[in-house]
């Protein structure tokens, strides 16, 4: 499949249509950037390991019914996905207190949460994505009653698969971000899953095995997701 014209331009991906209108192709880069942009920089094969990680994570939410854009991966840092209507929803996950939520509500990074909790925030970069609730996406249109619902149930469904996925390999998966879209009528999982949108901890020391060692200049951040690429292959 070969790649047409370059339709977005993120911070850390490009999507390119091909000649089938239902099909793009993402293309992972290795540009990173945190807090909203004003922290840049460049993670050394971060898209290599990005779009194999991801490959291995939506085959496996596949393999458990979960339905997503991923296709086939084409290339290293190329992924063959069903073109989707994005839901501008950042749809967060938490098992264990950390990042925003650790500020938010001051309390120490590490504790386990009793049941996973779900928050919403409005994907727009020039806002800073502010956390919204399910009023303000019903009422201002970004999805229906309806839709919001099923996001919601199917956020927390692949968290509980992941966690069982990364628990075999020793991995706590402490929180993710998930995109959603539209796609003839269905909703599906979008974007990617990799150490980019999720915190994952090492299960024994927690070291931290995710961009948290980008954001927080802790060092060791290449080693960190080859390390977390072979965790997800074995
Ligand atoms: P927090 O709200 O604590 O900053 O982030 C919660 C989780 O969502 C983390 O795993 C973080 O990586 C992910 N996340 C939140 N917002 C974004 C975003 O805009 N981009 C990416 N790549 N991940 C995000």
């Amino acid at each position: 499949m070969e790649r047409g014209k370059l339709l977005y331009e993120g911070k850390a991906k490009q999507v390119y249509a091909t000649a089938d209108p239902d099909l793009v192709i993402q293309h992972f880069k290795d540009d990173a950037t945190a807090f909203n942009a004003q922290k840049r920089g460049t993670i050394e094969s971060k898209g290599v390991v990005n779009c194999k990680m991801s490959e291995i994570f939506f085959t496996f939410l596949e393999g458990r019914g979960v339905r997503t854009h991923f296709v086939e991966r084409l290339s290293d840092r190329d992924m063959l996905v069903r073109r989707l209507e994005i839901v501008p929803v950042e749809v967060v996950v938490r098992n264990i207190i950390a990042g925003s939520l650790a500020k938010r509500i001051g309390r120490p990074e590490g504790e386990a949460l009793p049941n996973a909790i779900l928050e919403f925030f409005y994907k727009d970069d020039a806002l800073g994505d502010p956390m919204i609730n399910e009023s303000h996406i019903t009422t201002f249109g970004w999805a229906t009653r309806d839709e919001i619902a099923q996001i919601s149930e199917l956020a927390l469904t692949i968290n509980r698969h992941l966690v069982e996925f990364l628990d075999e390999r020793n991995v706590l998966l402490v929180d993710g971000k998930m995109e959603f879209g539209r796609h003839k009528g269905a909703i599906l999982l979008g974007d990617e899953i990799c150490p980019d949108t999720c915190r994952f901890w090492d299960k024994n020391t927690r070291e931290r095995l995710d961009k948290d060692r980008f954001r927080r200049d802790l060092g060791g951040v290449e080693a960190a997701y080859q390390e977390m690429q072979r965790r997800v292959s074995s």
